[in-house]
């Protein structure tokens, strides 16, 4: 897992000012503040909804089973998480992991555009509406705008934005989980970057066996 952000002394600086957060009322609920993690310098970011249960007790974002989609969606395109810089939203967890309120939005969003502004990132993957809905400036949701991405002005720095599905909304629904997929498919082209070689499981095999005929598993599940 991605250490905290703390290497680079600019963002580090930023990191420790946010940990102090008051500006709404979610710092009174909170265990810590989630200011995101990977590198300071990443040419991807994720930017998610806000912290959960697990993300409010240790600090760090993403890392219950949504996070364990993302990692492994990441490791599919030859990345890691401490490749890419991973933030959301809200810094603090709503009570009851519930939406987050457009007070608290306004409130936070200032952490996140001065992250953008830091880490300088090519590619702003958007997971889910709320990060989609704050970072294009549009109502448009999730179904209809993901993996569509759009040149925007973020932070004071031209990125691209691509919109995809939030990690949890793929978890129990395989027909979101291909979508997901599909749309992670083509970051490393958003990246300017050659793809993930296909896994080579097949090449696997003794030369000489009988295999079965029967179909080799091939992709992140
Ligand atoms: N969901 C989010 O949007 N962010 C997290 O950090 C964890 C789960």
């Amino acid at each position: 897992m991605a250490a905290a952000a703390t290497e680079s002394p600019t963002l580090g600086a930023f990191g420790d000012e946010v940990a102090a957060c008051t500006r709404c009322a979610l710092a009174s609920g909170r265990t810590i503040v989630v200011f995101g993690s990977g590198s300071p310098t990443a040419d991807l970011m994720f930017v998610g909804e806000a912290p959960g249960f697990h993300e409010d007790k240790q600090g760090l974002p993403f890392v219950g089973a949504a996070g364990q989609l993302l990692s492994k969606l990441l490791g599919g395109i030859g990345l890691t998480r401490d490749d890419v810089f991973v933030a959301n939203v809200l810094k603090c967890r709503p009570p009851g992991n519930r939406d987050p309120l457009p007070e608290e939005i306004a409130a936070c969003e200032g952490h996140l555009f001065r992250q953008i502004e830091l880490i300088r990132p090519k590619v702003v993957a958007t997971l889910g509406n709320f990060a989609t809905k704050l970072l294009s400036g549009r109502p448009d949701g999730i179904t209809r705008v993901h993996g569509r991405e759009q040149a925007v002005s973020l932070g004071g720095n031209r990125v691209v934005l691509y919109p995809i599905f939030h990690p949890a909304a793929a978890l129990y629904t395989p027909r979101m989980l291909e979508v997901l997929e599909a749309d992670f498919g083509r970051i490393p082209a958003l990246l300017g970057r050659d793809p993930a070689p296909a896994p080579v499981v097949a090449a696997l095999r003794p030369v000489a066996s009988a295999a079965p005929a029967e179909p080799v598993q091939l992709g992140l599940f």
